[in-house]
């Protein structure tokens, strides 16, 4: 290990330390996911001149969770190697399903035979399982299974985004001026790197953390749509040119992550508690922000047409969820998360805003919005 993945090592050691990936089969596809993911940090470095160094690395832990962390005066962007796994099983086995977007490619290329997502779920998390499920498939199809590194690429992009976010928009900072060494973690199960803050003001800071990755994921999505050579951008050219198509394939990959996150019912007295906004909650705002980025974009009176289709996007892939879960449909958390106590949170936590936003200032890079 080189110096700074020796810091990694100590930064994230408590939840397993440096992933050797090069140590493993999957080299080629972790340096792969790096480099999505780096391009991805030098693609927002360009608006903030002023950001310090960044180093991203996978952690080794199965578990589905994420990371960032201010150590040793340098910022660190922690991925599970389970993540990693979990999106590539969950996209892999979904695409290999004859009802999932039978239009594309040819369906009947594809085995009959049962999927399940390689995942067991226990009071501490998903974890990653090889050992559970069926065993590892990819699309036979090969426009299908290019959708499926078009979905990897999506997810890791957003979910770097997401870290990114946390330092970008001073949480990270602020939480270590608080308490030093502290990280944000994804998930509160693992309690040594809990952010310990009141949740009001948790929530608030996830919300700014989505809205951050969605407005660069919708940046990035649109000088793909615009480019004139897509070729450099590693994707079949039609995955580029239409941004209705580039708006139901991002929602369908996003909501798919944010279901690995469980979509429990809705109870919001007890949400309150937590660090986290209900993940139904989170890609409601997600599902709103998106449609909206597109609408001042592109054509005015679409705005009906784009929403439909996000929407459409994640009632698909709930879809595409049972078909390798083989569970109920939680569909119905979703639609609550629309309803009246639904958008009273909602605006709860852009009302905490206020009170969040002046411990941010001093950690911040750039200017922070108001929602
Ligand atoms: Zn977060």
């Amino acid at each position: 290990m080189n110096n700074q993945e020796n810091l990694f090592n100590e930064c994230f050691s408590k939840s397993g330390g440096r992933f050797n990936y090069e140590e493993t089969h999957y080299n080629g596809d972790f340096v792969s996911a790096k480099h999505i993911m780096n391009s991805m940090i030098g693609f927002v470095r360009n608006k903030y001149s002023n950001l310090p160094e960044i180093h991203l690395d996978f952690i080794d832990n199965p578990s589905l969770n994420a990371a960032a962390a201010l150590y040793k005066g340098s910022y660190y962007i922690g991925i599970n190697a389970g993540t990693f796994f979990l999106i590539a099983d969950l996209f892999m086995k979904v695409m290999s399903c004859k009802s999932v977007f039978p239009e594309i490619g040819d369906i009947l290329l594809e085995i009959d035979e049962e999927k399940k997502i390689s995942a067991s779920l226990t009071f501490s998390g998903l974890f990653y399982n090889s050992d559970i499920g069926t065993a590892f498939s990819e699309p036979r199809d090969k426009l299908r299974l290019e959708h499926c590194y078009y979905y990897q690429s999506i997810t890791l992009e957003y979910l770097v985004l997401h870290e990114l976010g946390h330092i970008i928009r001073g949480h990270v900072g602020y939480i270590d001026s608080i308490r030093k060494g502290a990280q944000w973690s994804e998930l509160e199960y693992e309690s040594e790197s809990n952010n310990n803050l009141p949740p009001s003001i948790s929530q608030t800071f996830e919300m700014d953390a989505d809205s951050f990755a969605t407005n660069w994921a919708f940046l990035k999505l649109n000088r793909i749509i615009n480019s004139k050579d897509l070729k450099k951008y590693r994707q079949p050219d039609y995955f580029g040119q239409d941004w209705l198509f580039a708006s139901e394939h991002w929602s369908f990959a996003i909501y798919l992550f944010f279901r690995l996150f469980n979509f429990n019912q809705l109870d919001f007295e007890e949400s309150k508690k937590k660090s986290h906004p209900p993940s139904s909650i989170r890609m409601i705002m997600i599902l709103n922000n998106i449609t909206e980025l597109f609408r001042k974009t592109y054509k005015v009176e679409l705005r009906d047409e784009v929403a439909k289709k996000c929407f459409d996007a994640s009632l698909k892939g709930e879809k595409a969820f049972l078909e390798v879960t083989f569970q109920k449909s939680k569909i119905n958390t979703l639609t609550d998360a629309f309803n009246e106590p639904g958008r009273e949170y909602i605006s709860s936590i852009l009302k905490n805003w206020d009170d969040a936003k002046p411990l941010l200032k001093p950690h911040a890079f750039g200017e922070l919005p108001p929602y």
